[in-house]
């Protein structure tokens, strides 16, 4: 089995979502007492935070490739970047390890081609849904067209993401304004949604609404598992 390697604490609130998931994933695969082989990081959020919302990515980019180094070294055989917003200095990251990344976006867009998606609504901070690294790399590689919130309901989306979401809090009022901004997708033509953030599932899952959703953390640890498990490096 490969060691997946974990650029974590992207809040750790989903870090936690992610490694259960990965380990019940080899669990479900190889059964009996299997569980995932992980070297993770875990970052500080609140510095990584504060750079992004400064626009310091360089910065951001120099701890996440330091902290994907010391994975690397740690015995990773492949990286995942365990956040959607982060993947914006994936380049750089991957510029200074020689593990492969597996990415985010591909792993979701190679799962909504598979099932014939044409066209997406996207929810994620607000960086994630504005600015192309994200929805460009979608477009542009798979075809398919991504559709975003207007502005107001993009600050809504991106403050419950990083006031309640990243901070444990889940609210019942901010799912349901998820849910009207989902349902007004939907009604601008969006056949799914991805949830484009690593924590929104741990307040909107497909039991609140009959419009398909995409839980990228879900499908990345899935992907994981499937490289880990598949044959290869021990
Ligand atoms: N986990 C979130 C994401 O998937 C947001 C936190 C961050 O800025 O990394 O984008």
């Amino acid at each position: 089995m490969k060691t997946i390697g974990m650029l974590g604490g992207m809040s750790w609130e989903s870090t936690a979502s992610y490694y259960k998931a990965l380990n019940e994933g080899v669990k479900k695969s190889l059964g009996g007492l299997h569980s995932a082989k992980v070297c993770m990081y875990s970052v500080d959020f609140d510095e990584i935070e504060k750079l992004q919302h400064q626009g310091d990515w360089g910065e951001t980019a120099k701890i996440l490739s330091k902290a994907a180094v010391s994975v690397e070294a740690g015995g990773a055989d492949f990286l995942l970047i365990c956040t959607n917003t982060m993947h914006k200095v994936e380049k750089e990251i991957a510029s200074q390890i020689s593990i492969p990344i597996l990415h985010i976006a591909d792993a979701t867009a190679e799962r909504l081609q598979r099932e014939n998606i044409k066209r997406v609504g996207l929810l994620g901070t607000q960086f994630t849904m504005e600015q192309d690294f994200y929805k460009g790399r979608i477009t542009d590689s798979y075809n398919i067209e991504v559709l975003i919130p207007d502005s107001e309901e993009r600050k809504v989306v991106h403050d419950v993401i990083y006031s309640e979401l990243c901070l444990g809090k889940i609210v019942d009022s901010s799912r349901n304004k998820y849910l009207e901004i989902i349902e007004s997708l939907y009604a601008k033509g969006a056949e799914a949604i991805i949830l484009g953030c690593t924590e929104i599932a741990l307040l909107v899952q497909q039991q609140h609404t009959s419009v398909p959703l995409y839980d990228t953390t879900e499908i990345h640890a899935e992907e994981a598992v499937k490289l880990a498990v598949s044959s290869g490096s021990e």
